[in-house]
């Protein structure tokens, strides 16, 4: 037996762990120093009550024998389907039910969705990146280019014609930097996969943060998207999923070539190797769709979205550079005095024990950036601005 040697070409994930590492020792020799975490991507909020009651009506359905439910379907339930359809419909897109994946996450289908295509194809992600996209290919042994999204695009990286591409991802609004594509900029992006026959797969994990009127929710709100693009969205930011775990994905019959669907080929993929979601799960997933479920919801994305304003306002005070924290739990700003991403880290934890993320972990464009995040409590993200204003305020 052979082991897959491409495995050698996945560098350590060791980001967080070098992040935990440092902060763990600082505390040790500062015990009576409060730190302040301001680098987690995971929310902080609890389930809405609507979604808990849901999941609770659920596990009474599971306790009766007329009501049990035993292997689901391997898409997902129809009442999900349905809410996910009617969503994508009060943004104007029209999608067939059988378009819709109900999954674990999306991270697990950007991965998963490999499967369909060929270790042959060429693909292009941008950098700075979610870690995801690089590494999934990586195992898979494909030639990977990238795109360089920096101060001067406004980490936006267009398209280049010159670049030939198959699979490209596009993460919009964008985990780390925050930045968010506007209608004009996807469509490019879109005619550009067209007409090189690629397939943009689109990461809308933090469309719930999108709020400017010229962004879009889905990559389908732009036209020609459905013959190039699949979309990957979550439960996990809209609606605190992170540890309960669903998630969708749009794969549209339009996406065709050589006579092979993109469609059919994912059904296959899912029958095959997926046995569906938890009906507890979906039922709480449907519920964040409802009338209730989306009051509440929108109660705490509006908690989030308040702390990304006062970190962002702290940059403005301050004259920092950033992209995000508008549509965007992200705030990505540029580390100030020229310092690089680790030095400001151990700046900021040094001066102000405040924790953010290096830019540098997310790829070589992101030396000399650093992500905060606004999924903290607003006590914590308050103190922090302070101290950050104190510090750099000189
Ligand atoms: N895509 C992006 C850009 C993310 O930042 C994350 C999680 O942080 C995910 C996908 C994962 O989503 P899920 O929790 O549904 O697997």
């Amino acid at each position: 037996m052979d082991f897959n040697k491409n495995f050698s070409n996945v560098s350590e994930s060791y980001l967080f762990a070098e992040v935990a590492n440092r902060v763990s020792k600082y505390t040790k020799s500062n015990p009576d120093k409060k730190v302040i975490k301001l680098g987690i991507g995971d929310v902080t909020l609890p389930l809405v009550p609507a979604v808990i009651k849901a999941m609770h009506g659920a596990v009474d359905d599971m306790s009766a024998k007329e009501t049990f439910k035993g292997y689901g379907p391997y898409e997902g339930y129809d009442f999900l389907r349905e809410s996910i359809r009617d969503y994508y419909k009060s943004n104007g897109v029209e999608l067939d039910l059988d378009e819709i994946f109900v999954s674990d996450g999306a991270k697990s289908d950007l991965g998963n969705i490999l499967d369909i295509f060929s270790d042959k194809n060429t693909v292009l992600v941008p950098d700075p990146v979610y870690p995801v996209y690089v590494d999934t290919n990586l195992m898979a042994g494909r030639k990977i280019i990238f795109a360089d999204a920096n101060g001067d695009n406004g980490f936006l990286p267009m398209p280049d014609y010159s670049v030939n591409a198959d699979i490209i991802y596009i993460c919009s609004p964008n985990n780390p930097t925050g930045a968010a594509y506007t209608k004009a900029q996807l469509k490019e992006w879109v005619d550009y996969a067209n007409k090189k026959n690629a397939v943009i797969l689109y990461d809308a994990a933090y469309e719930c943060f999108v709020s400017d009127g010229d962004l879009v929710r889905s990559v389908f709100q732009i036209e020609g998207a459905k013959t190039c693009a699949i979309e990957f969205c979550s439960f996990s930011k809209i609606a605190g999923f992170t540890g309960t775990r669903c998630g969708y994905t749009v794969v549209p019959k339009a996406l065709e070539k050589d006579a092979l669907s993109a469609n059919k080929l994912w059904l296959r993929r899912q029958s095959t190797k997926f046995n569906g979601v938890p009906y507890i799960v979906q039922k709480g997933a449907a519920a964040v769709f409802t009338a209730q479920g989306m009051k509440e919801i929108k109660e705490n994305l509006a908690y989030y979205m308040d702390n990304a304003k006062l970190i962002a306002s702290c940059m403005d005070d301050l004259g920092v550079w950033y992209t995000g924290g508008k549509n965007s739990p992200y705030i990505w700003l540029k580390c100030p005095n020229g310092m690089g991403s680790w030095e400001f880290f151990d700046y900021l934890l040094n001066n102000a024990q405040v924790v953010g993320t290096p830019g540098e972990g997310f790829g070589k464009n992101g030396e000399g950036y650093f992500r905060l995040t606004a999924f903290g409590s607003r006590e914590a993200t308050k103190e922090a601005v302070e101290r950050i204003k104190k510090l750099l305020k000189k």
